[in-house]
């Protein structure tokens, strides 16, 4: 016990010494951290700023957000990738404000009923915001542990029970939010996945990895499976107007915005491709396509080659409410995945799809 105790005062004493200044760190407000931390189950700290930033100066309150629309919560997501998360924080946030005058409750049952808190968001919302004695387990948290008691496997969730376990034997009954917080920053900061800088670490003397030297070689490596796909995209441009579709409400990427297109069969060309494509998706034939650009983007678990094709059709869709005609100042308010965000950019900076096709020295270069 006397070592458990050792434990969270080393890292809680660390933490108030090392914590790294962030934004989400600044405020006692549930809402706000509760933001951060679904927005920090994303991505990186510092790709996570620009957001957080853009989303509380947007949506001060959670009735700010009950009131967007979803299309605008959609576009200040875009980019950060998992879009249910942003449709669940929308729906909560219309739960919150119609049963709990429009702030998260405290109470751990009454969370876990709104759509999307599951235990880590429910747990960092309790400790962090309200000081409730939560343990939560996010990738960080995981591998200090797995090193801590020096668990030798994978990390993934098949070593939780144990890590639990540690963490409410461990956790103290005040500074909750700091012994959680702490031992995050800690994995971000000095347990890191590679190269662990234990000379520097606060827990050192409690860590079983360090004392048997092994820490280098836990967790076991994860074997990542990158999958390679290709798509061609058409621009069909009319009158300074381009065309754009809504993606299902279900499924990947749902409900944003994209130029239409899709994935090359196999044996397909990019041109085969957006020719089968148009005509599957919109009815029309194509009479002419210039491959104007290339663009890559990565995901966490596949790569995709995009093959952007200026296409003239025979005849043209009309709108309604999932095809639409708009300028390419307006596009910029659709959320759209992100290869097809990087091609908005791409228009945008070059001004217009005409200016592409007249300058050979533009973007109709191969561009990654
Ligand atoms: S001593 Fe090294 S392996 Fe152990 S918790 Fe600290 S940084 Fe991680």
């Amino acid at each position: 016990m006397k070592i458990k105790s050792t434990f969270s005062q080393s890292l809680i004493s660390w933490y108030k010494k090392n914590a790294r200044s962030l934004p989400w760190r600044k405020t006692k407000d549930p809402y706000k951290i509760w933001i951060s931390e679904v927005m920090l189950q994303q991505t990186t700290v510092n790709a996570v700023i620009p957001y957080y930033e853009r989303w509380v100066r947007e949506f001060p309150s959670i009735a700010d957000v009950s009131q967007a629309p979803l299309q605008k919560i959609l576009k200040l997501w875009q980019g950060l990738g998992y879009y249910q998360r942003a449709k669940n924080i929308h729906k909560s946030a219309k739960i919150v404000c119609d049963g709990y005058a429009g702030q998260l409750p405290e109470e751990a049952e009454s969370l876990r009923r709104l759509p999307g808190f599951g235990p880590y968001t429910t747990g960092a919302v309790l400790s962090i915001a309200f000081n409730k004695r939560y343990p939560i387990i996010d990738a960080n948290v995981r591998r200090v542990i797995m090193r801590v008691l020096a668990i030798k496997g994978c990390a993934d969730t098949t070593q939780d029970k144990r890590i639990l376990e540690f963490l409410h034997q461990t956790m103290p009954h005040r500074d909750i939010g700091i012994f959680n917080q702490g031992l995050m920053e800690l994995g971000a900061l000095i347990c890191r996945n590679r190269q662990p800088l234990c000379l520097l670490c606060p827990v050192k003397q409690n860590c079983a990895a360090y004392r048997k030297g092994v820490q280098e070689i836990i967790p076991t490596p994860k074997k990542r499976n990158i999958q390679d796909i290709a798509a061609a995209i058409g621009i069909l441009e009319r009158n300074g107007h381009y065309f754009i579709q809504k993606r299902p409400s279900h499924g990947l990427l749902a409900d944003l915005w994209e130029f239409p297109g899709g994935k090359l069969g196999e044996g397909e060309t990019a041109l085969q491709a957006i020719r089968r494509e148009i005509k599957e998706e919109l009815g029309c034939e194509l009479e002419k396509a210039e491959h104007i650009m290339n663009l890559r983007h990565f995901y966490t678990s596949f790569r995709v080659h995009l093959y952007v094709f200026r296409c003239k059709l025979k005849s043209y869709p009309s709108g309604d409410q999932t095809h639409q005609w708009v300028t390419l100042k307006e596009l910029s308010n659709y959320p759209m995945p992100s290869g097809n965000a990087k091609l908005v950019a791409r228009l945008e900076s070059e001004n217009s799809v005409e200016r592409i096709g007249l300058s050979p020295g533009g973007i109709s270069k191969s561009c990654r």
